[in-house]
């Protein structure tokens, strides 16, 4: 029997209830491809498989991998690896040669979070939908809007990249082992209407970082080594980082790269 690792952030998912949303808001169809990170002892992975001609898992632990190649059931490829340094482009771009939609999915492990979020974004132009379980006070950062308290950079970067929605929340008692904290169900697809070149993604980066740098201080401190570039507003001088709207961001990033 496999004991849970903590450092692999390993809760499964045991409430059938629970199992059956996720499955059904990932909406699997035959012709999809699927990467699911952390698939574990396999909740979400069997019901996924039933539905799909073809599933990726991409798992850390290699007694997992073990696990699951001992399984060898069709249709599944086994891929030993840290989802952080995973290249989920060239699995996409492989991936899209074929027809149908490139998702990926999988209950996350919490302690990596925010990290792998934005090493997805590298990937997120040939990934049609994101579909993860997370800490609900993360989820709840990435779809906060300006003016909030949750409002932050992790949720400017994201919405800049994706539409996001929190679709599920989820208790620690639906995991052995029950994490501390409750979850949530996100749906990330990426924008459509998302036009930046490297050099504005990166100038977007800096922005925000420095805007969000120090919360309770006023944008004419955190932005004042970017003053006389980006013609700030009095009411944007005198206002905090989260007051500011995302396209406001995209805009300032594109004056700063140009
Ligand atoms: N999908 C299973 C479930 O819902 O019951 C397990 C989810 S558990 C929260 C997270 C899974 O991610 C574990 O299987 C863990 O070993 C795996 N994992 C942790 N860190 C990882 C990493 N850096 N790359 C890939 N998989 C990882």
């Amino acid at each position: 029997m496999h004991r849970a690792r903590k450092r692999f952030g390993q809760n499964f998912l045991q409430d059938n209830g629970i199992i059956y949303s996720i499955v059904a808001l990932i909406n699997p169809g035959s012709d999809m491809h699927v990467i699911e990170i952390g698939p574990g002892l396999g909740a979400l992975t069997l019901p996924l498989l039933n539905n799909l001609d073809h599933l990726d898992l991409l798992e850390i632990d290699r007694d997992l991998v073990a696990f699951w190649n001992e399984k060898s059931l069709e249709g599944l490829t086994v891929i030993e690896g840290d989802a952080l340094k995973f290249d989920f482009l060239a699995w996409a771009q492989n991936r899209a040669d074929k027809q149908g939609l490139c998702k990926v999915v999988g209950n996350l492990p919490y302690n990596i979070s925010s990290p792998l979020l934005f090493h997805l974004v590298a990937a997120a132009s040939h990934i049609d939908e994101q579909v993860f379980m997370l800490q609900a006070e993360v989820v709840e950062r990435m779809v906060a809007k300006a003016g909030g308290s949750d409002f932050s950079r992790l949720s400017v970067m994201l919405q800049a990249r994706y539409d996001m929605e929190l679709v599920l929340e989820v208790p620690p008692e639906a995991f052995d082992p029950q994490p501390k904290v409750n979850s949530a169900v996100v749906r990330m697809i990426p924008r459509r209407d998302f036009a930046l070149s490297n050099a504005q993604w990166s100038s977007l980066e800096k922005v925000v970082a420095a805007a969000f740098s120090q919360r309770r201080k006023m944008l004419r401190t955190n932005l004042s080594a970017f003053a006389d570039r980006l013609s700030l507003t009095e009411t944007e001088l005198k206002a905090r980082a989260q007051d500011i709207s995302v396209d406001r961001y995209i805009e300032w990033a594109k004056v700063l790269a140009s």
